[in-house]
């Protein structure tokens, strides 16, 4: 049986346009297909919208809910919490006992700053790096996120004047002189940039997957060579694992691929969908919020986010929730291959972990431009044919797995995936 409309939803969009600016709480949620879907609850990998349809979700809120919706773990540590009150406005255990468990995962990180979202969180990593080093600009690929500040949001999508530079109307065109854009992958640019004696790199930025534009994994070497780079230069390396930050591994991109930075920048699955983000390195960079760098946040630290936090990491240190995210998620990218070869539809899928891509139109998109070349608009009609028949997706091809994701979820999925792919193409 297939979802003809969804009347519930509908009825709530319009009602919802008459108070909310964009009548969702975020513009990527309004652009969803067809149009938003309005939901009432989830219960581990199944969320049910406000007309009674159950999907199998792989938004997963758009990463953060790593454990499911409903874990009965996170729910009993929140729920312990939430009669002590909201936040102290000063110090309280929670704060280290979190940090605790992030340092111990995370190889060479000493100490852990707490911010509420990705976004906060990446100013104050570029702070920190600028008042280590003393110099201003950064280094960013582009089609890499850091979050939606003025600083941030460029190089990240064509933006409104179609150049692949500013991404905001409204935002301080100064931006683009505090950093230079390179290649996901170009060493050499970025060594000239870095050796250039008037260049005034303070960081390199990156995610280490770049997951928000392919999921596409790091060349062969290549964090190595940004990790030379940054030592040969004095440069502060910065990995940006909003995404990747326990979900590739349990150290992350880190412990996936052996290489430290000087800091990692958590959010999403480190509280499994409550509002906790972090910025982890070296003591002696960290600690300059002690002399001068400001870090501030009315919720920072928020000890029911933390009491989260705490849960969560608790649940993804048990024995093989990655070994069952590999193998969930090669089973998940292998069965939508063989489905798009057998519909001959060209394409790209890429999986790392539990995050899988699909790039329709492209065959080896192994870059940026390749990303960007996708059929979006076939794409988008899938999403569609895949939301009639209960399964959930986020547009743009990116799709996220959660520990609550049995095989027998994917292997359910994979056979709805075939049939859209038919529908679609009808
Ligand atoms: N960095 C990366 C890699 C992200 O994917 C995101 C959000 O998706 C951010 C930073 C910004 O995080 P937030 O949305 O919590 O501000």
């Amino acid at each position: 049986m297939t979802i003809a409309a969804w009347p519930a939803s509908q009825q709530a969009w319009e009602r919802t346009k008459a108070s909310l600016g964009g009548g969702v709480s975020t513009g990527l949620r309004a652009s969803m297909k067809p149009h938003p879907i309005f939901f009432q609850g989830g219960q581990g990998p199944r969320l049910t919208d406000l007309d009674g349809n159950t999907y199998l979700d792989y938004v997963l809120g758009w990463g953060p809910v790593i454990l499911g919706h409903g874990h009965p773990g996170l729910t009993e540590a929140v729920s312990r919490q939430l009669p002590l009150g909201a936040t102290y406005g000063s110090g309280h255990l929670l704060e280290a006992e979190v940090a605790e468990k992030v340092l111990a995962r995370i190889p060479g990180t000493e100490r852990v700053l707490w911010s509420n979202t990705g976004s906060e969180a990446t100013q104050v990593a570029l702070r920190l790096a600028r008042a280590a080093t003393g110099r201003h600009r950064f280094v960013k690929f582009t089609g890499h996120y850091h979050g939606w500040s003025d600083t941030m949001l460029v190089g990240y999508r064509p933006g409104p004047d179609g150049s692949l530079g500013l991404g905001s109307l409204g935002q301080n065109p100064a931006a683009m002189e505090d950093l230079a854009l390179v290649t996901w992958g170009d060493l050499e640019a970025t060594a000239d940039l870095l050796k250039a004696p008037d260049s005034d790199i303070a960081a390199v930025f990156c995610e280490p997957v770049l997951c928000n534009s392919g999921v596409l994994a790091p060349p062969l070497g290549f964090l190595q060579g940004l990790r030379d780079l940054c030592d040969a230069t004095g440069t502060i390396l910065v990995f940006d694992e909003v995404i990747t930050g326990f979900r590739i591994g349990s150290g992350g991109a880190v412990t996936r691929y052996g290489v430290t930075p000087d800091l990692v920048v958590l959010a999403k699955a480190i509280a499994g969908g409550y509002p906790l983000a972090a910025v982890a390195g070296r003591a002696e960079i960290i600690d300059r919020t002690t002399k001068g760098v400001v870090h501030a946040g009315t919720y920072n630290g928020n000890p029911v986010v933390l009491a989260a936090g705490s849960a969560t990491l608790d649940a993804l240190a048990e024995p093989d929730v990655y070994e069952d995210f590999e193998r969930r998620g090669t089973a998940l990218a292998d069965g939508m291959r063989a489905a798009l070869a057998r519909h001959g539809v060209p394409s790209t899928v890429h999986q790392v972990g539990p995050v899988v891509q699909c790039i329709a139109g492209v065959e080896n998109a192994d870059s940026f431009d390749a990303f960007l070349a996708a059929d979006q608009e076939f794409y988008d009609r899938l999403g569609v044919q895949m939301l009639r028949r209960g399964v959930f997706t986020l547009p743009g091809g990116r799709w996220y797995l959660s520990t609550a994701h049995s095989d027998a979820d994917i292997a359910q999925t994979v056979a709805v995936f075939d049939e859209s792919l038919a529908a679609t193409l009808s």
